[in-house]
């Protein structure tokens, strides 16, 4: 034993270990066999494959684990969609009451819970004392109060059905609470495969919810590896797929899901990068270093792994951070005093050992504390906290995941250089800033790629802020209001036609001779750039009236066409600079001159779609109440500023995507295009879109009225021709980051499908039929909503 006076002198720590007797007798109790969780009823089916689970701080085997076949994915899924029915018809106060008393069981079993997930994922206890259990809590009380609020807060929507939820290893229970508490809020049913390596606390999850009395099949559990999240994904009974882990089995989600019309978020990786600028409190940015990579082992999706730290300070920087890493102390994760736990599995030290190797090949130079290799607490999966300095931005370490306590860091002289560094990466998940020059650090946050910007600060979580990430860190929130729309979906679309099959388009011809009109070159023209542009193959495809006749000739766009006009895009992103009032004022001018050509726009909608006078009428008069709503919400679509911590405010920016494509479907050729392409341009967005094929030439003469209504060039440009063809070619390309496609079911697969390259946010109809007059199907909110992405800023306020 220490005598005190000994401790006094050196000041070192002594054990602090926490007992985990409680979670030993738990699992004897349970004959050390985790089973699934289906319909009410905890089982471990006879001839049940099984894996093992073990503690990685100190490589103790816990438990033989249930591995989930498709026959048990089939149980639950059908427990879920039995239980969905009586589950959605509870009023909101009703089932808040259930989340409450969800909430109350996890404060209740708190102690539990941390000792549990601590020991089958190796994160210190100090973390899931403090912050994972606490959270997952909180998150039931925040969605019961959702619960309570849903027909007031969310008129018009309804739950979105059966929901498949796929979670990693590396917050366990809190990944389940992010997805559970929101579906139930919702009034969904849900069936939840935890990660291999942690299964434990999603089972303790699930005697809670029969201990707080939740109805049989509401929440389903089903254990096992990839094949029973697979198995999950492809199961009929899902309305909803939410998954969160690698960026690679995100894409490979993305391709299975392709036309099935499940609503699907996707929650992935991250190398997020941690900006120290020279204005910064250095001794707080490098305490925020320690939160940002050796919290949870650097096992983290919004980890700030990359350090960019501008030059002048980054030597004073970086021993300033040497000098704290060499105090940190790694060991047995059930230790109250230590910072650093157990890797979560071998496996995970071999990628990170691999990782650390190449960043050494590479020319980085690699340094650990004096302590590193010399301490290895236990049998279990240990790995030191790790910097590495001269990091080349293209190399593999500043580039991909470590999934590990490792941090490259880069240096930068302006800050248009740090945010070039910054945004140099395919992921877009998080960032954290330091600077003391506020101007600076939300110049910064408002320039980064990312859903969610700490300045100040790091890896601040609350069920009321939004979470989740730009580019290929995937698509859709996990947190507050924007969070629940994952589960919601319009009522109307349930009861939604499908559209009848699209027209073929007649065999494009060499311009000008495909209507034989003598050679005149009557074509419309595509809009690039505010300019008008031949296709580039030169040809073009006649367009029909309604009996069939051609009447005019339209331009047959290729992949060509659209690459010029994502470049026009681009180029316009001063659009998004714009005020919303300026914005505002531009389409109120544009609706205006709309007006004034009334009877042009309906006289072409009569002669080609065979439309009545009346009708044609309605359809312009629509079309310009349309413009006239878009700009009345330009500068009114506001975010939130919300105070979820004392101290903290987080702010929910509305971003525009940047460069979106929309694919416009046949019918209402003028209003539909009005209703999908002002929502997008009020809210910033630069579009490329491909008009109705049956009749583009009432856009041609659309495009005139936007030479004359100070329409920017570039905001809007217009590729016409053969509509899936097209959407194919928007779906691939890079540079488009938002797609809406409104035309067949196999469009809508397609577009699916080939929006995993980049994995690009899309927006589909699945070839279902829209009313665009009705104001409740065609028009608002549901538009606005994805003509944005949410950006999370944490502040410090006041402190
Ligand atoms: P995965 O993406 O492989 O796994 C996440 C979850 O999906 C697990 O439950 C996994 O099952 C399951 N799964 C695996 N394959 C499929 C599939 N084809 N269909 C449906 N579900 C599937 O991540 P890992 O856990 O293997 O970690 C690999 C890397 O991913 C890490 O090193 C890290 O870089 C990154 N990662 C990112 C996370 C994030 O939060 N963004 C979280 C975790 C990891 P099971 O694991 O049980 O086999």
């Amino acid at each position: 034993m220490n005598e005190i006076r000994d401790i006094l002198k050196t000041m070192e720590y002594g054990p602090a270990p926490e007992d985990g007797s409680h979670v030993k007798t738990w699992l004897e109790n349970h004959g050390r066999k985790i089973g699934h969780f289906i319909n009410g009823r905890f089982v471990f089916p006879e001839k049940s494959k099984s894996f093992g689970c073990s503690n990685p701080g100190n490589g103790e085997k816990l438990a033989k684990i249930a591995l989930g076949s498709k026959a048990d994915v089939d149980s639950a899924a059908k427990a879920a969609a039995k239980a969905f029915k009586s589950w959605s018809a509870l009023s909101g106060t009703q089932r808040a009451r259930h989340l409450y008393a969800i909430a109350r069981l996890v404060q209740k079993h708190a102690r539990f819970l941390s000792v549990l997930e601590t020991v089958d994922n190796g994160k210190p206890i100090r973390e899931t004392r403090d912050l994972d259990i606490p959270l997952v809590a909180r998150h039931f009380y925040h969605h019961a109060g959702w619960a309570e609020l849903i027909d007031s807060e969310f008129a018009g929507c309804v739950p979105a059905g059966v929901c498949g939820q796929v979670i990693p290893w590396n917050f366990p229970l809190l990944m389940l609470a992010w997805k559970v508490a929101p579906a139930l809020a919702a009034g969904c049913t849900v069936v939840l495969k935890p990660a291999e390596y942690t299964p434990l606390s999603a089972y303790a999850f699930a005697e809670i919810c029969n201990e707080a009395g939740l109805p049989p099949g509401v929440f389903n559990l089903v254990n096992g590896d990839g094949s029973t999240g697979a198995a999950i994904v492809a199961h009929d009974a899902f309305d909803k797929i939410a998954f969160t882990g690698s960026t690679e089995v995100g894409r490979i989600l993305r391709k299975q899901t392709a036309g099935s019309g499940k609503k699907l978020s996707l929650e992935l990786g991250g190398k997020s990068p941690f900006i120290v600028y020279s204005q910064a409190d250095i001794d707080a940015a490098v305490e925020g270093v320690v939160d940002a990579i050796w919290f949870n082992q650097g096992e983290v999706c919004c980890a700030g792994s990359r350090a960019i730290v501008q030059e002048g300070i980054a030597d004073k920087f970086h021993d300033k951070l040497k000098a704290r890493m060499e105090k940190l102390r790694m060991g047995d994760p059930l230790d109250k005093a230590i910072d650093i736990g157990a890797v979560v599995d071998p496996i995970q030290i071999e990628n990170i050992e691999a990782r650390v190797a190449e960043g050494k090949a590479s020319g980085a130079q690699c340094w650990q504390p004096s302590w590193a290799g010399k301490q290895k607490p236990n049998a279990g999966c240990y790995y030191p906290p790790t910097l590495f300095t001269g990091v080349e931005p293209s190399s593999r370490l500043a580039q991909e995941e470590v999934f590990g306590p490792v941090i490259a860091s880069m240096t930068f002289r302006t800050p248009g250089e740090a945010i070039e560094l910054a945004n140099n990466s395919r992921y877009g998940l998080a960032a954290s800033v330091w600077s003391q020059n506020l101007d600076v650090a939300f110049d910064c946050a408002r320039s980064l790629k990312a859903g969610i910007v700490w300045i100040n600060s790091t890896n601040l979580f609350d069920a009321a802020a939004g979470f989740g990430g730009y580019r290929e860190s995937g698509f859709g929130r996990e947190g507050g209001r924007e969070g629940m729309y994952e589960y919601l979906v319009p009522a109307w679309l349930k009861d939604a036609k499908k559209l009848p099959a699209a027209k073929p388009v007649p065999t494009p011809l060499p311009a000008p001779e495909a209507a034989g009109d003598g050679g005149i070159d009557r074509t419309m023209k595509m809009y690039v750039g505010g300019k008008q542009a031949r296709p580039d193959t030169g040809y073009s495809y006649p367009v029909l009236d309604g009996k069939r006749k051609p009447v005019s000739q339209a331009g047959f766009g290729n992949r060509k066409d659209i690459r010029n006009a994502v470049e026009a895009a681009n180029a316009a992103s001063g659009w998004a600079s714009m005020t919303g009032h300026q914005r505002a004022q531009v389409l109120y001018f544009l609706a205006e001159n709309l007006e004034a050509r009334a009877d042009e726009f309906a006289g072409r909608l009569v002669r080609i779609d065979g439309d009545t006078k009346a009708g044609a009428k309605k359809q312009v008069g629509a079309s310009v109440a349309r413009i006239i709503h878009y700009a009345a919400w330009a500068d009114k679509y506001d975010g939130a500023v919300r105070a979820p911590m004392a101290n903290m405010l987080s702010l929910a920016l509305n971003e525009p995507w940047g460069t979106m494509a929309i694919s416009c479907p046949d019918d209402a050729p003028l209003l539909s295009f009005v209703s999908l392409v002002l929502p997008a341009i009020a809210m910033g967005n630069c579009v490329v879109v491909t008009p109705s094929q049956t009749n583009p030439l009432v856009i041609g003469d659309f495009y005139q009225v936007l030479d004359t209504s100070d329409v920017p060039g570039g905001v809007i440009n217009i590729v016409t021709g053969e509509r899936d063809a097209l959407a194919g070619d928007m779906a691939k390309h890079d540079d488009i980051a938002c797609h809406w496609y409104f035309g067949s079911a196999e469009g809508s697969k397609a577009v699916e499908e080939h929006s995993a390259g980049n994995l690009k946010a899309t927006w589909v109809n699945n070839g279902k039929a829209c009313d665009w007059y009705s104001l409740t199907q065609a028009q608002g909110r549901e538009f606005l909503r994805h003509a944005v992405q949410i950006k999370t800023i944490w502040t410090p306020f006041g402190v």
